[in-house]
């Protein structure tokens, strides 16, 4: 077959040819290892051949200059962060350094849109815009966040976000402030507001209002609702009236 022929004769003189496959030796830095050239096209072999061990880097070295520039990355955006006051996020490892680089990119693209290229002055996108930001710390809802195309979205997203019902919910039915560490508020205000949202919608609204949404506006402890965190609802008009005293916490504050 003459088509057979052809691959034949081809294989013979690639591998009769000096133009290489692989390049197998000491990459630039000082490893030794091998990778295929078999995407690189033939012109640019020999070249590539020349790079790799000169400025090449093996595997190794390859994904630890990876990590450490995503580390000076999620460093950066860090930093940038804690000057706008902005707290670090909730999640793994992983989710926090993606997470505030993408809440980095989507706040910066948002100013450029609203203020910059819009009508908005600083003092509507503080408002707007940083201020949600501060209650919004799960690390994935800024990774999704950020797949919107387009930032000046990212107020209407904020206002939809659960931290900021939660705090309509609190404004609402003025609601005690949660009490306790930093991390623990956060964590007391999320759990606060899942469960009187669970409630409104398993229970008659009477009973609702009297004896989930009224004492669960007053219980304050961050710690006491962290307890209950995994109580089914149907336990909750039960654990609101045993609520001892270690549920409302004074506020020494003014
Ligand atoms: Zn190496």
């Amino acid at each position: 077959m003459v088509i057979g022929h052809r691959i034949d004769h081809k294989e013979d003189v690639m591998a009769g040819s000096a133009i290489p496959e692989v390049f197998s030796g000491k990459f630039g830095c000082g490893h030794e290892g091998e990778v295929s050239l078999a995407n690189v096209p033939v012109a640019k072999r020999f070249s590539r051949v020349d790079w790799l061990s000169t400025k090449g880097k093996c595997r190794e070295c390859f994904a630890k200059e990876g990590q450490k520039r995503l580390e000076k990355e999620n460093k950066a955006s860090a930093a940038w962060a804690s000057e706008q006051g902005l707290p670090g996020l909730r999640g793994s490892a992983k989710q926090v350094g993606f997470g505030e680089q993408r809440r980095q990119g989507l706040i910066q693209d948002a100013y450029a849109a609203l203020v910059a290229e819009g009508d908005w002055d600083d003092a509507a996108f503080v408002k707007g815009v940083l201020e949600p930001a501060q209650l919004v710390t799960g690390a994935h809802w800024w990774i999704e966040a950020g797949e919107s195309e387009d930032a000046s979205v990212l107020p209407e997203l904020l206002e939809k976000s659960e931290p900021m019902r939660a705090r309509a919910w609190e404004q609402r039915v003025n609601a005690a402030p949660i009490v306790g560490t930093s991390k623990q508020e956060d964590w007391g205000r999320r759990v606060r507001f899942e469960k009187v949202e669970a409630a409104r919608e398993a229970l008659d609204a009477d009973v609702f209002a009297q004896r989930v949404e009224e004492p669960a506006a007053r219980i304050n402890s961050a710690h006491w609702w962290i307890d209950i965190a995994s109580a089914p609802v149907e336990a909750l008009v039960d654990l609101l009236e045993s609520a001892g005293d270690d549920a409302y916490i004074e506020n020494v504050e003014e």
